[in-house]
């Protein structure tokens, strides 16, 4: 291991939360913080807004339970061992049963949801048939908090449907963990890939734990933002986020395109402000503005570990429907015993496709989790040095494609530094002037737009034929 900071903690144990934080792999999941008497102490916002657990906190069994630690089953081990008998296994999508694309027809789950309305649906239908007593999922927050959204342990379907839509937002496992752990009962645990995957490494040490976690429920995932981006979006809406209340990150319109993201900020007054992401000057998904940097170390897109997981059809006819369309990876047999049950009844549109389609709606987020992950371990770093299923690669990348890598994780870390500054000066231009210049060099190198993909194109022309350097560089998330 060429790192520096692997040394032991004091109590014996080969690796710390700390280090992950200072090598920029922490993802604040707070398992870590569920397993010990840090949970007193508790998982704290960081200055730029993510998740952090207590700087002193070194818990047992720590380097095979973090999700980015070198030393963990990766998500291969844990699906091998999870769905042996797998029908199909994908070197994208990893082991399942079957895949479809679709929605829900029955209720209103697909007009709530942000996508066809699945996820909430699958949970829905795992409490009321008592396959479940409880759903850990995320929900905004009820009381007066600093935060806006939580994990909640809901126990019926009012609470789980209150829950819907995804959040673009930072939040922690302990404290459902927690509840998980002291109540007796059988769960399903709605989660990121990254989340889903350290709660099954959790439970891999944690036999009651194990028991009662019955069901994950996995999200597919371009990268987690931190609190800074509701924060911009309330400045670039002329409003302090302590203003707002409740934020719906895409508001559904029904004559629009699934893909065009409008945000809508509840205010405490009552009174609303909307705006679209492409008018935001960070709201290109692909630039990476607010990005968790250990997003930049992870090779899970489809949640491979969970026993179900849901993301967006961002693929023609679908991206174009303004109603939302899922694309559902079925890992678990009574999944998919319980999803064809109702596909049959009439209560589920879905039809199956296979693992190439699947592929085909994440394309930007497996070019930058495969080609880009491997071009970012090829670069010299400090601290731990993450082990993952990709290996370091450079070679074969032309410099165009470099460069929208390197530019997306410039942004990434200092979209959180710039952001700081203009809070710190009570200055929001400063945040907001940065964030559009980088917003039109990205936009330039990587889709050929403006002054600067005129110039980039005469220098590098190899990728600009079309006008785009690419197509799967498309924001989406
Ligand atoms: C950070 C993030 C990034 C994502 N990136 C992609 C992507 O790149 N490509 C893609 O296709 N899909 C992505 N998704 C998933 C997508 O946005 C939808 O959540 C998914 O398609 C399910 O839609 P639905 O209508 O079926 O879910 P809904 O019926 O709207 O239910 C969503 C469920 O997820 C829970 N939830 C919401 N936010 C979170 C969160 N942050 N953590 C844990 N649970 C949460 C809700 O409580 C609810 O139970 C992402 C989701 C998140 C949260
Ligand atoms: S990623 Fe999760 S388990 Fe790892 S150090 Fe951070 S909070 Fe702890
Ligand atoms: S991109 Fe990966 S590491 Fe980042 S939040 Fe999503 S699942 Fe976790």
């Amino acid at each position: 291991m060429p790192s520096t900071e692997r040394q032991m903690p004091p109590d014996g144990t080969s690796l710390a939360p700390k280090q992950m934080d200072r090598s920029g792999l922490c993802i604040g999941c707070g398992a870590c913080t569920a397993r010990s008497d840090a949970r007193a102490t508790g998982m704290r916002l960081d200055h730029y807004g993510q998740f952090k657990p207590p700087a002193s906190h070194h818990p047992r069994g720590f380097a095979q339970l973090c999700p980015f630690s070198p030393d963990a089953k990766n998500e291969d081990d844990i699906a091998r061992e999870r769905f042996a008998s797998a029908k199909h296994c994908d070197p994208h999508i990893g082991r399942f049963e079957a895949a479809y694309v679709g929605y829900v027809r029955e209720n209103t789950f697909r007009t709530d949801g942000s996508s066809g309305g699945m996820a909430s649906w699958t949970a829905v239908e795992l409490l009321e048939t008592n396959l479940v007593d409880g759903v850990a999922h995320v929900v905004p927050r009820s009381e007066d908090s600093e935060l806006l959204f939580h994990y909640r342990l809901s126990r019926t379907a009012e609470d789980v449907r209150a829950g819907a839509k995804s959040r673009y937002y930072p939040v922690e496992l302990s404290g459902v963990i927690d509840e998980m752990s002291r109540c007796p009962g059988r769960y399903a645990v709605v989660g990121i890939p990254c989340f889903i995957k350290a709660l099954h490494l959790l439970c891999l040490q944690d036999p009651v734990l194990r028991e009662r976690v019955a069901f994950t429920l996995g999200l597919f995932c371009g990268h987690m933002k931190s609190t800074r981006f509701v924060e911009s979006i309330a400045w670039q809406l002329g409003e302090k986020v302590e203003a707002v209340a409740d934020v719906d990150f895409r508001v559904k319109d029904v004559t629009r395109p699934a893909n065009w993201y409008t945000a809508r900020l509840l205010l405490k007054d009552g009174s609303t402000r909307s705006k679209d992401w492409w008018h935001l000057a960070d709201g290109d998904w692909g630039a990476g503005f607010f990005q968790n940097s250990a997003c930049n170390f992870c090779d899970d897109v489809v949640a491979e570990t969970a026993d179900i997981s849901f993301g967006d059809a961002w693929a023609e006819p679908y991206a174009s429907d303004g109603r939302g369309t899922n694309v559902v990876v079925v890992r678990s047999p009574l999944l998919r015993r319980l999803v064809d049950h109702a596909r049959n009844e009439g209560r589920l549109e879905l039809q199956e496709v296979d693992s190439a389609f699947v592929v085909g709606t994440q394309a930007a987020g497996f070019r930058q989790r495969r080609e880009g992950l491997a071009f970012r371990l090829s670069r010299p770093r400090r601290g731990v040095t993450p082990k993952k299923r990709v290996a370091p690669q450079r070679a074969g990348l032309v410099p165009r494609r470099m460069t929208i890598y390197w530019l997306r994780s410039l942004v990434s870390a200092q979209s959180h530094r710039v952001f700081r500054l203009a809070r710190i000066l009570h200055w929001p231009a400063i945040y907001t002037r940065w964030a559009s210049t980088m917003l039109a060099f990205y936009q330039g190198v990587t889709y050929s737009r403006g002054w600067i993909g005129k110039l980039v194109s005469r220098i590098c022309p190899e990728m600009a034929d079309s006008g785009r350097t690419s197509s799967d560089d498309e924001p989406g998330a």
